[in-house]
């Protein structure tokens, strides 16, 4: 398989290409130049890694299928506690995809565990010698998995930047706690968007990247453009339809909807891959917080960044500009030129249209819808007194859209709402959701979530408590540019 970028169809590259590069030179992102038709029926019983494996090799075809196997035995065995891909039922109809049983308990863990072994096998393919220095600016769970994922990988450096007191006091510990002598973690001065243009600022500047170049270091970015982020994804759509037929929720062959808290739209998008390889998906929600640039987006055409930000209690889906998106309008339009005009027009003005037409393109396989943050507490009472079933402030969201869809419409085929977080990552306002007197430090609220729920706090949360904090450092946004050249 061979890609290209968004916004230039003339050049293609590799798959290891697309994941050592990340974004291309004009700064669209790569797409296969097709959808692999895949025999996925005969899929069916595989264990996840073999599961992974048979996506894997349709994309990543430079790749040795055992090593690709390897790779996804290694990432998905033991650190999901036997639990990749588990779908839980929650009532009539209606399911959890469980994603937060890795080490880190969000789904990026699915990710940023495969990734740094399909970007160190990626730089061997290519016969690359040089180091990867990876800089990440992180909101809370991106920067976790990404260090998990990253420590102590062979020829890898990691520097995380987080926003002082902008993250969960838990999203920290776990970050400040991380060991491996490839890793460093430091809390920047202001919020995430300063973080973030001090990293972008460090990725556009010349002269760091030839001083960099001249001591054979090449910068890299573990966020969710790169190819390598999203093709991971693809799998669990596969391993939860699989469970579905086994459930007998459907037969081989009938549709499911799929509901997904959505920020900067690769997850989502990953069950569009899956849809246009031939799972038999009915519709993809796209479920917003206060944030709701997405609904506007899916219901009207008109994709307009210019609106006020809000902090939400789902923090992790706080995102006016979805990277992603870009590689649906060009997999809908087609057209290179028309994606490079929509993205200069949202850089310059913070907003476009598309065309009618390809918005009908699009609503044939997207429906949406968002909620607030009063809305997602009451979802979570909901959830936990009418089913019995416990969930965080990210996958109340998509409930609560999953819900309204199917009385809006009347469409009742089986509905996956992928869970993206544990509870216990946000256990305060999961506490205040359930009526319950959260205290302010987030371990005795873990401890009162426990009690409350009778549910056991993952262990990689719980030991939080105990561990050394190796990372103290608080710095000024325009220091990152120091961290990056090793003087700070
Ligand atoms: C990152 C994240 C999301 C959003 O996923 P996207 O791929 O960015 O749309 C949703 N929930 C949680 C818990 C996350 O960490």
């Amino acid at each position: 398989m061979q890609f290209h970028s968004t916004r230039n169809k003339e050049t293609y590259v590799s798959s290891s290409q697309a994941i050592a590069q990340g974004l291309s030179s004009e700064g669209g992102l790569f797409v296969p130049v097709s959808f692999p038709k895949a025999d996925w029926e005969s899929w069916k019983g595989l264990d996840y890694p073999h599961l992974a494996q048979k996506v894997l090799e349709l994309f990543l075809t430079d790749y040795d299928k055992e090593f690709l196997l390897k790779a996804a035995q290694e990432s998905y065995g033991e650190r999901f506690g036997g639990k990749a891909g588990y779908l839980a039922p929650v009532a009539q109809g209606t399911y959890a995809l469980e994603l937060w049983h890795g080490p880190t308990c969000a789904f990026k863990d699915y990710a940023l565990q495969l990734m740094p072994r399909l970007l160190v096998q990626a730089k061997k393919n290519l016969g690359a010698t040089e180091k990867t220095l990876i800089l990440v600016a992180t909101s809370g769970d991106t920067g976790k998995a990404a260090l998990d994922g990253y420590h102590d990988i062979e020829n890898v450096e990691i520097a995380v930047f987080y926003p002082d007191h902008g993250t969960s006091e838990i999203q920290r510990l776990q970050m400040v706690t991380q060991e491996g002598s490839n890793v460093s973690v430091y809390a920047v001065n202001g919020n995430f968007d300063d973080a973030q243009t001090g990293v972008k600022k460090v990725f556009g500047d010349r002269t760091i990247q030839e001083e960099l170049a001249g001591r054979n270091i090449r910068l890299s970015s573990a966020n969710s453009i790169n190819w390598g982020r999203l093709v991971p994804q693809i799998v669990y759509y596969f391993a939860a339809y699989f469970q579905l037929v086994e459930k007998g929720a459907l037969t081989m062959g009938q549709k499911a909807n799929f509901c997904v808290p959505t920020g900067n739209y690769g997850d989502i998008l990953a069950g569009y891959y899956a849809k246009q390889m031939g799972l038999p998906v009915g519709k993809l929600i796209c479920a917003s917080n206060k944030n709701n640039v997405l609904t506007e987006f899916l219901e009207t055409g008109r994709y307009n960044a210019k609106r006020e930000f809000y902090r939400t209690s789902s923090p992790s889906m706080d995102i006016l500009v979805s990277s992603n998106l870009e590689r649906l309008l060009y997999h809908v339009c087609g057209s290179d030129k028309k994606v490079a005009e929509y993205m200069s027009r949202l850089a310059k003005e913070g907003e476009y249209t598309i065309s009618p037409e390809e918005l009908t393109a699009i609503q044939a396989d997207f429906a949406c819808g968002c909620a607030n943050d009063v809305q997602v507490a009451q979802e979570i009472l909901h959830q936990y007194k009418d089913n019995g079933y416990l969930c965080d402030t990210h996958t109340a969201v998509a409930f609560k859209v999953a819900r309204e869809y199917g009385e809006k419409t009347g469409d009742n085929a089986p509905m996956v709402v992928l869970s993206t977080a544990s509870p216990f990552k946000f256990p305060g306002d999961v506490l205040e959701a359930l009526d319950q007197a959260a205290p302010e430090d987030d371990f005795q609220a873990m401890t009162a979530l426990e009690q409350f729920t009778g549910h056991k706090a993952p262990e990689s949360l719980a030991c939080l408590r105990e561990k050394p904090v190796r990372f103290t450092a608080v710095i000024d946004p325009v220091e990152i540019a120091d961290v990056a050249l090793g003087t700070k």
